[in-house]
């Protein structure tokens, strides 16, 4: 099969020709028909993650059908369409998988970190990582819900905010154009904060009832005139920007950062005190998440915009979505 690896820590990729991978009993082989390229894919090139082995295939935005199962996998079948997301898989024995929690799971697997990702023409994955895909969604529109938008999605859902709650959004990229969608058909007066005015008719095309230019404007002092913000999804991942709506939030608001920043994130205790609020952060979720995301998205209409790529310019699609050049999510089919 076609592959693309990296072949060491801060190396270019390469398009190699390599085995299919035969699953082990408890694992599942998937045809990949698109797959995602995602900013955290460069912990996978640049080795920012420690127990990383290489050559190691990147893409945790994988969607393909089921080509063969281990022995002992009773829940999938040959030819079923699926999704393999972020979190790659869980131990069942561990104190957090005992209660459930299987994101915390002391030894969860990362898919493309732990083992070969989506960026290939066949993937394997532990049975518990994969998530049913619904006929109405089409292959590359998918990947990027696997990630981008289960992020958004589950943050969202999580949170204390009920429908007709103030939600902003800040920035309109790859999440925040997802999370604005989510947002708009969970019932939330949504707000989307973004620097410029490029991209306000988009937003606003997307279900912003509000758009606030962050450069023209403060954006803390907009939410406020708007009564305060339930939630803040904090997508861009700069620290001034989670910085400059705390001041923002209501009653109980809490900023929920689901983009990283590379520095520290201060704020001053004093405007949470004031509110009750909060910082936080949150990360993807469990298969099932991911499913019920792709079947919300379905029902609801929920698209990414992409930009699709051959699996063979997976250097190209990287670099363009390093530098922002990709509207919104780039996604590779092989
Ligand atoms: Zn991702
Ligand atoms: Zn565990």
């Amino acid at each position: 099969m076609r592959a693309v690896e990296v072949p060491e820590a801060e190396a270019d990729f390469d398009v190699v020709e390599k085995p299919v991978p035969e699953p082990d009993s408890d694992e599942v082989r998937v045809a990949v028909e698109a797959c995602g390229v995602c900013h955290s894919d460069e912990m996978t090139k640049e080795g920012l993650y420690p127990r990383i082995e290489y050559p190691r295939v990147p893409g945790h935005e994988v969607v393909g059908r089921v080509d063969a199962v281990g022995d002992d996998v009773t829940e999938w079948e040959e030819g079923e369409r699926v999704g393999v997301g972020w979190h790659g898989g869980h131990c069942f024995t561990c104190e957090a998988c005992r209660r459930g929690d299987f994101i915390n799971c002391e030894h969860a697997k990362v898919t493309g970190l732990d083992f070969d990702g989506g960026y290939a023409e066949y993937t394997v994955a532990p049975h518990e990582a994969l998530a049913a895909v619904p006929d109405e969604l089409d292959a590359a529109d998918a990947a990027p819900l696997l990630c981008a938008g289960i992020t958004t999605f589950n943050a969202l859902r999580n949170s204390d905010a009920r429908p007709g709650d103030l939600v902003a959004v800040q920035g309109v990229g790859g999440l925040g154009h997802l999370g604005i969608q989510y947002a708009h058909e969970a019932g939330f007066e949504v707000v989307a904060l973004s620097r410029g005015t490029d991209k306000k008719e988009r937003a606003l095309e997307l279900g912003a009832d509000h758009y606030v230019d962050t450069e023209a404007t403060a954006a803390a002092e907009e939410l406020r005139a708007l009564g305060g913000a339930s939630v803040v999804l904090a997508t861009a991942p700069s620290a001034p920007a989670i910085e400059s709506v705390v001041g923002g939030l209501g009653a109980d608001g809490e900023v929920i950062a689901v983009g990283i920043p590379g520095e520290p994130v201060g704020v001053h205790a004093g405007a949470l005190v004031g509110v009750r609020g909060s910082v936080s952060g949150w990360a993807s979720g469990t298969a099932k998440d991911s499913q019920d995301t792709l079947e919300f998205s379905a029902l609801r209409d929920v698209t990414p915009e992409i930009e699709t790529f051959d699996l063979g310019d997976a250097q190209d699609a990287y670099e363009k979505m390093l530098a922002s050049e990709v509207r919104f999510r780039a996604v590779l089919e092989p």
